[in-house]
């Protein structure tokens, strides 16, 4: 047989902002496809009204297109096996649950909400089951002309797919390898409800997977226990020959590994667990995103890359188009990933690093802006140039960096205490002399007219340069002096000296 073509899905339920774990599961299937040749599709599993939120579908869609993770079809993106959005493929699905009824693999059951819970507190951890179906109200245990008589008479019911006990269901993991349930422990699931017309999550899923031509099906890992029944799902609708491949992915932990990763674990140490800043519909609530907190796309993806799997290698950064080349999904790890935000921070750090400085500098601008300075892009990008390697997000240059653009007000007291000698301001005015001289202005030419000077009067260089960078900085931190009067310019290096001197004594 012809082997398919890899055809893989990311099918977020549309409840609300995108965790990062689900941009997890996104990347891994992303790097699935490409480095097979094969197609990602975008999938809007929407069948539970119930907790549909507007605006989650396009915070999905907007959060890749920031992450650069690009899909092939679905929702948003055309293709020729949609519609991709379940709630358009209602029409598509009853056919299916038709056949199971014919076949007699699934069955209708007509037990209320409130017989069911009866049934709960009467029989400790009931199941509706092979056990217990026959005890219950559905068409296995009444005669047919009444089960057709409740269904005209427009009585709800819901569709169970009969699973017979006691046999042994494989799963086929590509990370977990062969994962073996007995069907004594599942319960008959619900698969179709007719209040809605609308199949449940299980049967829709399967359904689009097998339309869709879906080779692998990669996921979460909470998603394991529900795999048996996927997998019988298929044999039961005929489709076992073309049954997909499964892979559960690692759960996200906890920074400190106890318990799965949650927005609180964010909220309460300080980083986000959205991919972009949301705003909730419901409650108004804010929660942080990767983006508006200043984090590169790259550093993102290149950090949930290693949540879970690594090259082997002690290589760390690495590029997309290694990440596609390098991954391996039977290499993924089972045990859960520790989310270890600092290390996200790091990776930020280094991009930001590996970034051309011009790219850097409209964040940078725009924070000059915000900050009341407007100055030409060169000047912006010089700084962030001379800067960058000491932060781990562009925002945080501001602090650094302010006194490139205002000149300081007040002088910090213990660098003043330590390196405001008695003889700083005789030093200073005669540095400013020299300074006054130097018509070539660039670093060179001044580190070595000053150099000079110094020599010639036997002064330590130490003191110059400490005392010499209070007056243009306000405090002892900062880069290379020279960097620092080059970017300021002969008359506002002067002019800083001259108010130290004034206000320093
Ligand atoms: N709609 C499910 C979710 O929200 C999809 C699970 C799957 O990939 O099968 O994650």
């Amino acid at each position: 047989m012809e082997k398919s073509k890899v055809r893989v899905r990311f099918a977020p339920s549309p409840t609300g902002a995108l965790h990062i774990g689900g941009v997890r599961t996104a990347l891994y299937n992303y790097l699935f496809a490409r480095q097979h040749g094969g197609e990602l599709i975008f999938r809007i599993e929407d069948t539970d009204s119930a907790r549909f939120v507007p605006g989650a579908e396009e915070y999905i869609i907007e959060s890749f297109r920031w992450l650069g993770i690009q899909f092939d079809e679905g929702v948003s993106f055309g293709g020729s096996h949609g519609p991709y959005r379940q709630s358009e493929r209602r029409h598509i699905y009853r056919q299916y649950v038709d056949q199971l009824l014919k076949e007699d693999k699934a069955y209708i059951a007509f037990d209320t909400p409130q017989e069911l819970e009866a049934k709960r507190s009467e029989v400790p951890n009931f199941q509706y089951d092979a056990s217990t179906r026959f005890q219950m109200r559905n068409s296995l245990t009444m005669a047919p002309d009444e089960v057709e008589r409740l269904i005209a008479q427009g009585e709800q019911y819901v569709v169970r797919f009969k699973i017979e006990a006691g046999e042994q269901v494989c799963v086929h993991d590509m990370i977990r390898g062969e994962v073996v349930v007995n069907t004594s422990v599942l319960d008959d699931k619900v698969l179709f409800k007719s209040a809605d017309q609308l199949p449940t999550y299980h049967l829709a899923n399967i359904v689009d997977d097998h339309l869709m031509e879906v080779t692998h099906v990669i996921r979460g890992e909470e998603w394991l226990p529900s795999a048996p029944l996927h997998v019988l799902l298929y044999r039961a609708l005929g489709w076992e020959d073309t049954m997909p491949q499964f892979a559960h992915l690692p759960l996200l932990l906890k920074p400190d590994g106890k318990g799965k990763l949650s927005k609180r674990d964010g909220d309460r140490l300080g980083f986000p667990v959205f991919p972009l800043e949301w705003h909730d519909p419901k409650t108004g609530d804010v929660s942080r995103g990767y983006r508006e907190d200043g984090y590169l796309p790259e550093a993102v993806i290149n950090f949930l890359a290693l949540l879970g799997w690594n090259p082997g290698t002690e290589q760390e950064i690495l590029s997309l188009g290694e990440l596609v080349e390098l991954f391996d999904i039977t290499k993924c790890s089972r045990a859960g990933a520790k989310f270890d935000y600092v290390k996200g921070q790091w990776f930020n750090h280094e991009y930001i690093l590996r970034k051309p400085d011009a790219e850097l500098t409209p964040a940078f601008q725009q924070i000059l802006q915000q900050n009341g300075i407007h100055v030409p892009d060169e000047r912006a990008q010089a700084v962030v140039g001379m800067m960058k390697g000491r932060v781990n997000f562009v925002h945080e240059l501001w602090p650094l960096c302010k006194f490139f653009f205002v000149a300081p007000e007040v002088y910090d007291e213990k660098t003043v205490k330590k390196r405001w000698k008695e003889y700083s301001a005789q030093q200073m005015a005669e540095l400013m002399e020299v300074v006054r001289t130097i018509d070539d202005f660039s670093i060179e030419s001044q580190e070595q007219e000053v150099h000079r000077w110094i020599e010639a009067h036997e002064y330590k260089m130490g003191d110059i340069m400490n005392a010499w960078r209070l007056t243009l900085v306000g405090e002892g931190k900062g880069p290379g002096m020279f960097d620092i009067t080059a970017f300021l310019g002969k008359d506002e290096t002067l002019s800083r000296m001259e108010r130290a001197i004034k206000v320093l004594g």
